[in-house]
């Protein structure tokens, strides 16, 4: 059965389809400037070469077509008809608490994900002029839904309520909800098969850091707690995003600066972060660059990066007892042995010894530790479409 993928933003559509006799790869692509001038598809066929196809697209149901158009194309295309499309998965990220699991889309499913626009204002509109462009285009294939906080509905209450009037949740919904969770779900589930252990019996912890981080304690094999909140801004240090900041400042830099609510919002999800710590950069291969060449700023923003992930960890420790399995998935998690070195400098007090010779490793799964009665200390490169895929194939099958 072949499966696509859709992860859609505002301007953006990014598509994968996977055959999942074997979990197979077919093709993959990003369309970009949806909407606006120099709008274009990178397709590329898995075996061929990659193509760029430049043409205006109004909408995402244009952009939606000729992603369509590229993957039977006969020169550059995967499959011969849209009929070898059996499913089609999409990533949604906010379905508050109306959604534990993934769901085969239905009228009544899109409704209540729209009533979820409240919550991800940013998000959920875009994610659902994918889906609609592809009921339109696709009226006959079956389709699910796959939220980004559904792997998180597990964390029981006493981790999700914030010690705010209790009337705000009931009124609002304020609450931690967590974000990522199809890749937290993705590496704690593999990580397990690397291991040959039950998911059952174990505590993982599992570091997702890229341009947004965080982390999540995963007690067999169900999110307990995650350091993302109400939204993604919540928790880690991360490229251009605050996480956990004194709420009291909010205020006190909105009068000092003049900042209107908007402002403000802009300030802590665009200009914190290492870059705003840095004045430099959010990317980590400008920062390590410039702290190695002796950039005090930069140094100071990788070392308050690496503290917060540090300090989740260990929360996450006492929340669980023990940590068995410690995960690194997402770009820096993946590929910055530097940052990985840092994290668990000083983690030795709860068993965790990474191998600093193991460390050296970019991009692919390895095991960094040697001592194997210590805490499993895991790289695993993230498969959030692999993961949309298979929650996708499980319920068309159902
Ligand atoms: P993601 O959001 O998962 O795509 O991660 C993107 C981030 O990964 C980038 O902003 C970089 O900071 C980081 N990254 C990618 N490659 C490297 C690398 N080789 N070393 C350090 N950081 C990296």
């Amino acid at each position: 059965m072949n499966i696509l993928v859709i992860n859609c933003g505002s301007s953006s559509l990014k598509y994968q389809l996977i055959n999942m006799d074997g979990e197979e790869l077919l093709a993959k692509g990003l369309v970009e400037r949806i909407g606006i001038e120099g709008s274009r598809v990178k397709h590329t066929t898995i075996g061929k070469d990659e193509v760029i196809i430049e043409e205006p697209m109004k909408d995402h149901k244009r952009a939606l077509e000729l992603v369509l158009n590229a993957l039977v194309d006969s020169n550059h295309g995967a499959i011969k008809s849209m009929d070898e499309i059996q499913a089609v998965g999409h990533r949604v990220v906010h379905g508050g608490e109306k959604f534990a699991n993934s769901v085969i889309i239905d009228d009544e499913v899109m409704d209540a994900i729209r009533e979820c626009i409240e919550l991800a204002p940013l998000h959920n509109p875009p994610n659902i002029m994918g889906i609609e462009a592809c009921r339109e285009l696709m009226e006959d294939t079956p389709m699910v839904a796959v939220f980004d906080t559904a792997f998180h509905q597990t964390i029981p209450e006493d981790n999700y309520i914030y010690p705010l009037p209790y009337e705000l949740y009931e009124k609002y919904g304020i609450r931690k909800y967590g974000f990522h969770g199809t890749s937290h779900k993705y590496v704690s589930q593999r990580a397990a098969e690397i291991l040959g252990k039950p998911i059952e019996e174990l505590n993982i912890v599992t570091c997702h850091l890229g341009n947004g981080a965080s982390v999540c304690a995963v007690q067999g094999g169900k999110s307990i707690d995650t350091s993302m909140g109400f939204t993604p801004l919540e928790g880690l240090a991360m490229g251009t995003r605050s996480g956990d900041v004194d709420p009291a400042v909010i205020p006190f830099i909105m009068e000092k600066e003049g900042l209107t609510f908007d402002e403000v919002n802009d300030l802590l999800n665009k200009k914190s972060g290492v870059l705003g710590v840095s004045g430099l950069s959010s990317d980590f291969r400008d920062l390590e660059e410039a702290a190695a060449d002796g950039n005090k700023r930069a140094l100071l923003a990788l070392k308050i990066f690496c503290n917060r992930v540090k300090k989740y960890i260990g929360a996450y420790a006492a929340l669980m007892c023990n940590i068995d399995v410690l995960v690194f998935t997402a770009g820096i998690g993946e590929n910055s042995p530097a940052v990985r070195e840092h994290i668990c400098e000083g983690l030795e007090c709860i068993n965790i010894k990474l191998d600093k010779e193991l460390n050296q490793v970019r991009g692919k799964e390895a095991i960094l530790n040697k001592d194997l009665t210590s805490t499993a200390i895991l790289v695993i490169p993230t498969n959030e479409e692999l993961m949309i895929a298979r929650e996708t194939l499980e319920l068309v099958k159902k």
